[in-house]
């Protein structure tokens, strides 16, 4: 064993007691350029350092994306902005950049069917996620069944404390399945908590006067919920036949 491969074994243990992953990766690949180049050793540690927090920038990036629970991963860079009528690609784009995260403002999509707004809100959720982020997608009816669950566990402050973390929170298919008044007033409760606090995505295949039918028939609550949500809120209208359909019946 040279002296060489002692002092890599202790570099690569230190690398592990100090958590540097990136420095482990890259240490011995850039003392190679530093000998080739004659850097100075100044110059040597601070790549090795950028590396390391280089690493350590995409971990967090990787959980964060992890932790928003995605059911599937969509991008702008995927959606087909010719087949979708009434959106404006600039708009998304402009979105992407997440200053309606900093704010904080909500952002509503509201369409038919299979017009690509679960797309576009998971595709704006990865793009929060890339700029460290929290973000946590869930269907309308899970998160309401989760806040009634945690209700019933007397777990609600909890729950209501791990929400409240969540930069960007997605409310994916509000309207599917109606609430009781109770999951209503839930539901209600968390909106006004973030109200001007922090971000929401709402999707819905419903026009603005069908949701009290999803808050048990409840126009005083649906008609303060959606003042809140839609105070500082930027509405997207999807329209138009399934793009699915559409691509099934599309010559091949
Ligand atoms: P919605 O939530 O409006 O019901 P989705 O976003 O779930 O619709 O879209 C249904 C499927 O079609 C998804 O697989 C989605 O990725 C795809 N899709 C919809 N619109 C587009 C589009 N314009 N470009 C690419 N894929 C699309
Ligand atoms: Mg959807």
């Amino acid at each position: 064993m040279t002296a060489g491969t002692v002092t890599r074994d202790l570099v690569i243990g230190l690398t592990r007691a100090l958590k540097m992953p990136g420095v482990a990766r890259t240490f011995e690949g850039l003392a190679r350029q530093a000998r080739d180049a004659h850097w100075p050793h100044e110059d040597y540690l601070h790549e090795v350092l950028s590396a390391e927090q280089a690493s350590r920038h995409e971990s967090v990036i990787r959980q964060r994306l992890r932790d928003a629970r995605f059911p599937e991963v969509k991008t702008l860079e995927t959606f087909d902005f010719a087949a979708a009528e009434g959106l404006n690609a600039t708009q998304l784009h402009t979105l992407a950049r997440g200053e309606w995260v900093t704010q904080p403002e909500n952002l509503i999509f509201a369409g038919p069917i299979g017009t690509g707004k679960t797309h576009l809100a998971i595709a704006l959720g990865v793009e929060a996620t890339k700029q460290k982020r929290r973000v946590l997608f869930t269907r309308a009816a899970d998160l309401v069944r989760q806040l009634l669950e945690a209700r019933d566990a007397r777990e609600l402050t909890r729950l209501q404390q791990r929400l409240r973390r969540v930069d960007v929170l997605i409310v994916d298919e509000l309207g599917f399945v109606p609430f009781d008044r109770v999951g209503g007033e839930l539901l209600f409760n968390l909106i006004t908590d973030r109200y001007e606090r922090r971000a929401s995505i709402v999707t819905t295949k419903l026009a603005f006067a069908e949701w009290v039918t999803v808050f048990a028939g409840d126009e005083k609550l649906t008609t303060a919920l959606l003042d809140r949500l839609a105070h500082h809120a930027t509405v997207i209208t999807t329209k138009g036949k399934s793009y699915r359909m559409r691509k099934r019946r599309a010559p091949a």
